[in-house]
């Protein structure tokens, strides 16, 4: 299970916007975003042929929108690109397959619900096997959660300190609307697939399925 180890803010500040893959840090004056909000590099000022700049060449604008979604969702390449297969062989538009296809891994439901800081944290207690879908345990970050799936800390990870505190801490955060949170029983279940209107608004579907289709 390969993943991005590298420097994480350069990420936010090379792809133009706060992608919030730290937690808490991404919301004090320490966000190095904040602090300096262009791309990382000799020529990071310059932003020549970047593709957020107006003279950015289309490929350049469409690799950019596919690094955005890849980055903020915490995806490789490999698998990007099998996601983009899987929105493909759905019924309906392509670049809103894709953007809830990434919605449905189970690191992101996690995230979603309130219970991790950010998408590396939810990727590591679900490797980790702290949790359950639909009673069964997986440690498997990239699973598809369906509609009316109930995902859930297991068991025996409840009485771990981390877990003891983790609805005090998960009740400040905000649960995505399409998806039912319970605090109590630290479980959540998965109502429906999100409205394109409900997810991160950054993000450029149209450009990445043209990167695709090239
Ligand atoms: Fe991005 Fe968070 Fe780093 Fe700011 S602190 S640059 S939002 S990862």
């Amino acid at each position: 299970m390969a993943r991005y180890i590298g420097p994480v803010c350069k990420l936010c500040r090379r792809e133009g916007f706060k992608m919030f893959l730290k937690g808490e840090r991404c919301f004090t004056p320490k966000c190095a975003f904040e602090r300096r909000a262009f791309a990382p590099g000799e020529h990071g000022r310059a932003g020549a042929g970047r593709g957020g700049s107006d003279r950015a060449s289309d490929y350049a604008r469409q690799l950019r929108a596919k690094q955005q979604a890849r980055r903020t969702y915490g995806v490789l390449e490999a698998q990007f690109r099998r996601y983009f297969g899987v929105a493909q062989s759905r019924r309906g538009l392509t670049g809103l397959n894709l953007l809830q296809t990434l919605e449905q891994r189970l690191d992101n439901v996690v995230y979603r619900m309130g219970y991790a800081v950010n998408r590396a944290e939810a990727r590591q207690l679900v490797s980790h096997g702290h949790f359950t879908v639909n009673g069964r345990r997986t440690n498997i970050p990239s699973m598809l959660v369906n509609p009316n799936d109930v995902v859930e800390v297991r068991e025996n990870s409840r009485q771990k300190p981390f877990f003891k505190e983790l609805s005090d801490y998960a009740e400040k955060r905000a649960c995505a609307s399409w998806l039912d949170r319970d605090l109590k029983s630290l479980s959540g279940k998965f109502l429906r697939l999100p409205e394109r209107a409900e997810i991160d608004g950054n993000l450029n579907e149209q450009l990445i399925v043209e990167y695709y289709s090239r």
